[in-house]
């Protein structure tokens, strides 16, 4: 898989991974605040209701709620708000913790406040409220009378009568420092026989409050009067009595209120942050070792080769890296390894190169120099030939210095080639007249067979010179008496000239080595016929820049066959 495919893979999973992750956990959060908020609500909401209800009742006003409500709200872990019934919030468990108000179920709860009508209490419980005196009531609205055997409007008259006088005597209590201003009880009488007996006074002013509020008394026995057995069956008495009651006590009680409850917000910030930090620090986990890994896998090749590209530059030029994959860092291995390599042989070369020209020059130096002390010591006598010789082995030096300089400008690709279209036949024609002189002086026939029309697209003058070597080669290792042909014709999309001689030929083993530098089969008849060793190495590299292919066959004591392909020049001749 590919660099950059691997990057993409890797990425696109921890996204997913992420993704995947966060809606699970967004999922499961919210599946499970839900439900636990349901259960929670379903546990808890008669007790919340209750315990409300209780305050409002007993207090008869909500200033206060608050402490009941947050309470509440910590203990149930739920979010409890109180609104009138005008839709005002009254107050706010989150609000009371500082944080905003978290979202509540649409359906709210009524809390009534108001005491119920309790049908046990009879007359004559502690607080006597002298209902009828000095306020006369009707007889017979209430049956027999106030007194035992009292009915039930009378009784309910009675209990409203004393919540509300049970009111103003713990406010009164209250206010002399004797008591909390609040009911000890939620029933009926809803005091004590211990406040009763401890705060006669403030007992007393409640009552006599109550029993002298005539309209008040007025109000509740109208109220009241439809509410009589044997006109209404038991039930629509039962509710025309609770009714009457409710509405004569709201003056004085605390007002009804809505319920709503919901998700409690700070609870549940802390809870859900904690299995979210959870999931966070995995996803960061997640993160770092994709990171890691992506890091690794991109670092480590390329450290490698950032070390191995040190250590080239530090002349260890054997140096390689590791190709693991297919990948795009792959290919930059093998690049590096194929540069290192270049990099290595090119050394080789040149160091060769230099230990062959030691080479070369050592010997005919030191036979110059031989011959030069032998005469100023005066043991060689000079002599006209002795001096041609010299002289020759120098012009020899020279020729080498030449080649080899050309050699190395072709082999930096600095050899100046001048293309032209011109007709190969017709160059190996002129060339090989150029040879006959020297054959014939060799006792070597030369035979030319180029009919023409070969057109190719080359340098003429280095083609000239590699045919040069060619026949030069060809007549100086080809006996007296030999034959010497050359040949060019075309040959499909080719033109191909042909050196082929009937002299000493090359050995198999040696013909792969003929266009190596400084390569001879035979040193001594080389240097005796004056040849450098570099002719067939130039003329290689000459047709090799042309785009062609040089090649040998040979049979040792048979001949030699050069043959030379260009690529033929389509437009040539035109
Ligand atoms: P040189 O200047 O010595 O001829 P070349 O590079 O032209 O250098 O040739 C390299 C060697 O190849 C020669 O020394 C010779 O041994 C061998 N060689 C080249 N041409 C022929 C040939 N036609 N027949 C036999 N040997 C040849």
């Amino acid at each position: 898989m590919s660099f950059r495919l691997r990057i993409f893979a890797l990425v696109v999973l921890v996204a997913v991974s992420a993704i995947v992750a966060t809606a699970w956990l967004t999922l499961s959060l919210t599946t499970r605040e839900v439900t636990r908020s349901q259960a929670a609500e379903a546990q808890h909401q008669d007790r919340i209701v209750q315990e409300i209800r209780e305050y409002g009742l007993r207090h008869g006003r909500w200033p206060g709620v608050d402490q009941v409500v947050r309470g509440l709200a910590e203990s149930t872990g739920l979010h409890i708000q109180l609104r009138t019934p005008d839709g005002t919030v009254l107050t706010d468990s989150d609000t009371l913790e500082g944080n905003t108000s978290g979202p509540v179920r649409g359906a709210a709860l009524t809390i009534d406040p108001l005491p119920a009508l309790d049908p046990t209490v009879r007359p004559g419980e502690p607080i006597p409220v002298r209902v009828g005196r000095p306020f006369a009531l009707p007889a017979d609205l209430f049956g027999s009378g106030p007194s035992p055997g009292a009915g039930p409007a009378e009784r309910a008259l009675r209990q409203a009568a004393q919540y509300r006088a049970a009111l103003l005597a713990v406010r009164c209590m209250s206010d002399n420092g004797t008591a909390e201003p609040v009911l000890q009880t939620s029933r009926a009488p809803y005091l004590t026989r211990q406040q009763i007996q401890d705060s006669p006074k403030c007992v007393t002013f409640g009552t006599d409050k109550v029993n002298r509020d005539k309209v008040w008394l007025t109000e509740m026995v109208e109220m009241l009067s439809p509410c009589v057995p044997g006109r209404n069956d038991r039930e629509r008495i039962e509710s025309c009595l609770q009714q009457s009651f409710n509405r004569g006590l709201s003056g004085f009680a605390a007002t009804p209120l809505r319920l709503f409850l919901g998700f409690r917000n700070t609870t549940s910030i802390i809870d859900l942050s904690r299995p979210a930090l959870i999931g966070v620090a995995g996803l960061i986990v997640v993160a770092l070792i994709g990171t890691a890994v992506i890091a690794r896998r991109v670092s480590r090749p390329v450290w490698l080769l950032t070390e191995a590209s040190l250590r080239l530059a530090d002349g260890k030029l054997d140096v390689r890296v590791p190709i693991r994959g297919r990948g795009e860092l792959a290919l930059l291995s093998a690049s590096f390894n194929a540069m290192a390599e270049a990099v290595q042989s090119s050394e080789e070369r040149q160091r060769r190169l230099i230990a062959d020209i030691a080479h070369e020059m050592r010997t005919p130096l030191s036979n110059l120099r031989g011959y030069l002390e032998g005469l100023s010591d005066g043991v060689v006598d000079p002599s006209r030939e002795l001096f041609v010789s010299l002289h020759e082995e120098t012009l020899l030096q020279r020729r080498i210095l030449d080649d080899l300089q050309e050699l190395a400008l072709a082999e930096a690709g600095d050899l100046t080639y001048t293309r032209t279209s011109f007709d190969l036949a017709e160059l190996a024609s002129t060339s090989g007249t150029a040879h006959r002189a020297v054959a014939a002086e060799a006792g070597v026939e030369l035979e030319v067979d180029a009919p023409g029309g070969t057109w190719v697209r080359a340098d003429p003058d280095r083609m000239r010179q590699v045919i040069g070597n060619l026949l030069t080669n060809a007549i100086r290792y080809t006996d007296d008496g030999g034959h010497v042909t050359l040949t060019v014709r075309r040959d499909k999309f080719e033109a191909v000239l042909i050196v082929r001689d009937t002299g000493v030929g090359i050995a198999l083993e040696d013909q792969p080595r003929v266009f190596d530098r400084f390569w001879r089969a035979d040193p001594a008849r080389q240097r005796a016929t004056g040849g450098s060793g570099l002719g067939l190495t130039i003329a290689h590299r000459i047709v090799t820049d042309h785009g062609g292919r040089i090649e040998v066959t040979s049979t040792p004591g048979s001949g030699s066959t050069f043959t030379v392909r260009l690529p033929l020049d389509p437009w040539g001749g035109s």
